[in-house]
Parts: C-alpha cells; structure tokens; sequence
C-alpha cells in the first residue's frame, strides 16, 4: 500500500512541529531520505522506519563487567523510507554518502556502509526470518563516528523495515541482539549489547537503565525540565582500539585475582577490604568500575525522586574516576567537561563512550540550554582552539515505523 501524497505533506507539518519540536535539526534527514526514494523510484514509499541515536547518561566502561549501564535514545535519527519489492533484489541508497548499490547484482566493491544493512540482511537470514527484496533509501541527522551510535540506527532501521516488509515479529531485544550480532560479525566491530539496545528500545522523556549481565531493563523518568546535552570535542579517538583492549584485560584479570566471574560481583565495601590483593595498575582500573557500578545503581534512585543535583554530581565522579583511575579521556574531554561543569545550570558532565576523543554530555536545566550551548562552544573553542559540535537533546522513542496507513500509533 502507498501513501497519498496529501498524507506525506501533513505527515511532515505534524512530525516536525508536534512530534519533535525541532524543525530545522529534524526536517532534513526525513525530508532528503523521502525526496530520494521518490526521485530513484517513482513512487511514494510503502512506510518511513524512524531509528534513534543513543547517548549513555552513567556507566561507562561496565558493560563487558557485567554491569548497569543508563542510555537515552535522543532526537537525532536515521530515516529509512522504504517499499517491498516483488523480487529479491536489495536496492539500498544511502543519500548521505550520495551512494547506490543493489544486490546481488552490483559487480563494484561494495563500500563500507553497505556492511551494516547487508550484516543485518544476513543474521536475519540466518535466523530463518524472510527478508524480502527491498527499495530503500535512508538519510540520518545521527552524526557518523561521534560515539553517538550512527551505525545502530542504521542496523535497527533495516531490522524494523525488513521485519515489517516480512511480517514476522521479534521483540526488541531479539532485534537489537540480532543487529549487534551484525555489527560484531559482518562489520567486525566487538561492540556490547548497549548501542542497539538502546535504538530499540528508547522512550520519550525517559532514560534505560540495563543490567548488562541479565539484560533485564527499566524505563527511569527524567525530570521535567531537564535537557540532556551532548559536546562533540570534534577530537576523533586514537589508540583506542588497543587501549580498549588493554582495559578489558586488566578488568579479567582483576576478577579472577578476586575469585569473582566479573566486577559487577563484588560491592564497594567488599573492594575497599580486598583491594590490596591487586598490583596498583590493575587496582586503580578495577576501583573505577566498581565505583561506577555503584554509583549508577544510587542515581538511578536519585532521578527517581527528581533529586537532579545528586545524580549530577555521579555523572562529575564519573568523569573523575575514568580520567584518573581508567585513564580514558584526554585533554580535550577535560577541557569540554570542565568547562560544562562551571557552567550555571549545569547538573553534571563527563565524558561519554569509550573515551579518547568522542563527545562529553551533560545534564543541564532546559530553560538556560540555549545560553549554555552558546557559552560551552565559546569556552571551549578558547581552551583548544577546536569547534564544538554541540545538540541540545531530547530523551527520544526508539526504532519504529513513523507512518503507516494501516498502523496509525506509528505517528
Ligand atoms: P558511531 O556508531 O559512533 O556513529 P561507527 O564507526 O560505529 O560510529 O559507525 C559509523 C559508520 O556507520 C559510518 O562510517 C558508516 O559506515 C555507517 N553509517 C552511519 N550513518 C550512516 C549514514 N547516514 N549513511 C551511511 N552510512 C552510515
Ligand atoms: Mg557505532
């Protein structure tokens, strides 16, 4: 079924200005994934996937422990638009990169971003689940490589298309564990559940908290009023590959040196009495992800009574603990976090991922965001001599289908 061109145009005034309430940051990626597919396919798409970024609030580092980790999907999308084709053909274009390819006829090299739709494609199929041949094209207002998680939208935008195209039913997690399954083993990326964990499952207003090991998970309210904002240092992470890997092992090593299966097994209390049990290095690494663990289990209980201040004040130990016990971010994010930190209105800040560069984010009183943004920027580009890329973000839904006539609760 395609959708009336009438539906597209009112479909765009209610998104934008209701919806999100960001037109200008909004519109585009919508507007340029539509105009596309209309322009290479003749014809209006069957329905639009709408798939979120995410940023993590608290809990960095935990993830391969086995701890808890606090994402938010934000307001910033991939948007796949898309319609079933009677054949078995892939047609995919990615209009960001101004690139086309169609499978399996395509007889170039196929480029690098093809591997995360073609990743999903393939543990889809793997799993026994139809994935039909497909018209597409997508365009994202995600900014690629920031840490912000542009490749998970991708993935989960392709699984909720191929997933409603083919009418079968997975739950979320299944489908966010299948597309970190893609990631992992077609992208070659050795990412934790976190990333499409999140783009599945975001709600407005709310952040996820996710007990890593059981992958049980909780919606946590935000409170009014607050914004959730993200600092690009703009500094693109080196060493972190090897760093990364340096972190993980000494974090294994720590837990078997302790008698436990992962750090998330033993409490505060019980590591400061067990502590000098391991050699400093390895000590100082272990201590920021127990902290970490505990710290993020208590503000979750701080949001939940709106005590904002308590919860800001994690996210300020945080950055502590990564930049002086994990040795995880660099001049930049220090300078970007201390910065947002003296700020008024500013709650808390730290840096988020995996550190080395990437983006700090900061919980801020939504009512001064604008002038925070504005004075960040400022302080910043004075501090390094770098420009921030700085969003003002929204606690968002995750992937779903934006407008289908016979699913109207899409919008
Ligand atoms: P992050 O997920 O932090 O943004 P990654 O390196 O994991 O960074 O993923 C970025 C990659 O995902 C891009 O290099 C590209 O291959 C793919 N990707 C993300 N967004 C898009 C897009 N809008 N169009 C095409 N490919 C994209
Ligand atoms: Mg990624």
């Amino acid at each position: 079924m395609k959708l009336h061109p009438l539906f597209i145009v009112s479909f765009f005034i209610v998104h934008c200005f209701i919806v999100h309430c960001s037109f200008f940051i909004v519109m585009p990626a919508l507007d340029l994934a539509l105009s596309q597919f209309q322009k290479s396919f003749h014809s209006s798409p069957q329905f639009i996937v709408r798939s979120p970024g995410r940023v993590n609030l608290l809990g960095e580092h935990v993830d391969y422990n086995d701890g808890w980790v606090l994402p938010v999907a934000i307001d910033r999308a991939t948007y796949l638009a898309a319609r079933k084709r009677d054949d078995d053909q892939l047609s995919i274009i990615a209009v960001d990169l101004d690139s086309h390819i169609q499978l399996p006829t395509s007889n170039f090299e196929l480029p690098t971003w093809s591997r995360y739709p073609c990743g999903v494609a393939h543990v889809l199929r793997e799993a026994n689940l139809n994935v039909s041949g497909i018209d597409c094209a997508f365009s994202s207002d995600v900014p690629r490589g920031a840490g912000l998680s542009s490749s998970a939208s991708v993935e989960l935008a392709f699984a909720v298309a191929w997933q409603k195209l083919g009418e079968w039913s997975l739950s979320k997690m299944e489908l966010a564990q299948l597309c970190q399954k893609a990631e992992n083993e077609f992208v070659g990326v050795n990412c934790g559940i976190m990333d499409q964990f999140a783009c599945a499952h975001g709600e407005i207003d709310h952040a996820l908290l996710l007990d890593c090991r059981s992958l049980e998970w909780t919606p946590v309210p935000l409170p009014q009023g607050v914004a959730v904002v993200i600092a690009d240092t703009t500094k693109r992470r080196e060493l972190g590959k090897s760093e990364y890997n340096n972190r993980r092992a000494a974090c294994e090593e720590a837990s078997r040196l302790l008698g436990i299966k992962a750090l998330r097994d033993i409490s505060l209390e019980e590591f400061n009495k067990r502590e000098h049990l391991l050699p400093p290095l390895i000590a100082k690494r272990a201590r920021h992800v127990v902290e970490e663990c505990d710290r993020t289990l208590m503000a979750v209980e701080a949001l939940k009574r709106n005590d904002l201040e308590s919860f800001g004040h994690a996210m300020n130990e945080s950055h502590r603990t990564l930049r002086d016990l994990y040795e995880v971010s660099c001049m930049e994010l220090d300078a970007m976090v201390s910065a947002a930190q003296s700020l008024e209105g500013c709650y808390g800040a730290r840096l988020t991922g995996a550190g080395f560069g990437g983006c700090a984010v900061a919980l801020v009183d939504a009512s001064v965001a604008k002038d925070f943004e504005h004075e960040l920027a400022k302080r910043y580009e004075k501090a390094t001599g770098l420009k921030a890329e700085i969003y003002v973000c929204k606690a968002s839904e995750g992937a779903n289908i934006l407008s289908d006539p016979s699913d109207p609760k899409g919008l």
